[in-house]
């Protein structure tokens, strides 16, 4: 595998930190340029940015001067890997594509547009097939919000062998979910609070999009129907979600079970170095999944699931856990990336 230029839009926040610090090491990726706002450009990574993970900053980030986040400081990239508020995202990847780059985002701004894969490797690994004639040109590929990636992928395995027709998920979302400039501690301390803007409308929209099917014309949405209420809670890291579920057909919990259990996933023979085995694992105790407890299974890219039992309502219920900021943003991103690289949709681009 050759080694792949990586830039990073948006490097400053909390998501482009844990780009960084799961870029340290990568076998087939190299950090080689940093892009955040006015705020930042111009000052040496170290000084520009808060830094809010364990550790120190990685030394080929460190020393890195940050730029603005358009072409000229990405030039000598391969891919992009974009960590904007949607925001900024809405402008600033439309023009990056445009320059010839490819652009892997966390964002929501392009997450339903038709011309855009919403991928999670293990779930829709085809969906890029139709990006392979645009590398070289530019093309954008997002992954989804935090609470859809954990829920699409502890609902895969149900989906292809029994159909989901309908789901009822309620969310406890941690504060980094927020990014650096979340909540404020007097908010959310001893408190919960029952409302997390347009998270609602994007876990309703994005499931169906991930579950669906790619056509000639976009993406056929997978016919479910999703009815999400999204909670804050005071947890640093970790997406609790109580989902409820009805199936094609009257399922056993213990099939339902079984079928996740054996959930191996579309990119298991493709090697790529973020991809955990297996991407699902199911705790039998009856008091787990725990955020504290189980968000860094497989290096916090496994989702947990548990309390797979019957819902006296919609016929199935369960409990899923996943790693919003690594699973649920900076590790999704570079799967996303390693699998275009292993399809050879990512180019190596030549230096002007
Ligand atoms: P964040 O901590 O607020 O970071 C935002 C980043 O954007 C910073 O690097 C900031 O740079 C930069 N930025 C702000 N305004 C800019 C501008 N005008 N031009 C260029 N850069 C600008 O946010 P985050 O939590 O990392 O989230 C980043 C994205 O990932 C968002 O779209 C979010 O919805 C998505 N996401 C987050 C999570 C999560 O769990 N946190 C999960 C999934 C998806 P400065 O430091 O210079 O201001």
């Amino acid at each position: 595998m050759d080694t792949y230029r990586v830039g990073i839009a948006g490097a400053t926040g909390y998501v482009g930190q844990r780009l960084i610090a799961r870029l340290a090491g990568h076998p087939w990726f190299r950090l080689e340029a940093l892009g955040a706002s006015g705020r930042s450009a111009g000052r040496r990574y170290a000084d520009a940015v808060r830094w809010a993970l364990p550790g120190s900053i990685p030394d080929e980030a460190a020393a890195l001067t940050v730029g603005a986040c358009d072409e000229g400081t990405f030039r000598e990239c391969d891919v992009v890997l974009s960590a904007l508020d949607a925001a900024v995202a809405r402008e600033v990847e439309p023009a990056l594509v445009r320059a010839g780059l490819a652009v892997v985002s966390n964002s929501s701004a392009f997450r339903m547009s038709d011309d855009v894969p919403l991928v999670v490797p293990e779930v829709n690994a085809d969906h890029v097939s139709g990006l392979r004639s645009r590398a070289g040109r530019g093309f954008l590929v997002t992954n989804p919000n935090c609470s859809a990636t954990g829920l699409a992928l502890a609902l895969c395995p149900l989906h292809r062998e029994f159909g989901v027709r309908r789901v009822v998920v309620a969310t406890l979302q941690a504060v980094s979910g927020a990014g650096l400039d979340g909540p404020r501690a007097l908010d959310l301390l001893d408190n919960v609070v029952p409302y997390i803007p347009n998270e609602e409308e994007k876990i309703e929209a994005e499931l169906g999009k991930i579950l669906g099917r790619a056509s000639a014309g976009g993406f056929a949405p997978a016919p479910i129907v999703v009815s999400a209420h999204c909670h804050r809670v005071p947890t640093l890291e970790g997406h609790m979600e109580a989902v409820s579920v009805e199936l094609g057909s009257d399922v056993p919990p213990e099939e339902a079970a079984d079928a996740m259990r054996r959930f191996r996933g579309d990119v298991a023979d493709l090697g790529l170095p973020s991809a955990p085995a297996p991407p699902l694992v199911l705790r039998d105790a009856p008091d787990r999944p725990q955020t504290r407890l189980d968000r860094d299974e497989g290096g916090g890219m496994t989702v947990v699931v548990g309390r797979v039992r019957r819902c006296p309502v919609l016929g199935l219920r369960l409990v899923v856990l996943s790693h919003n900021t690594v699973r649920g943003a900076a590790g999704g991103a570079l799967l996303n990336a390693e699998l275009l690289a292993a399809k050879g949709v990512l180019a190596k681009r030549a230096l002007a």
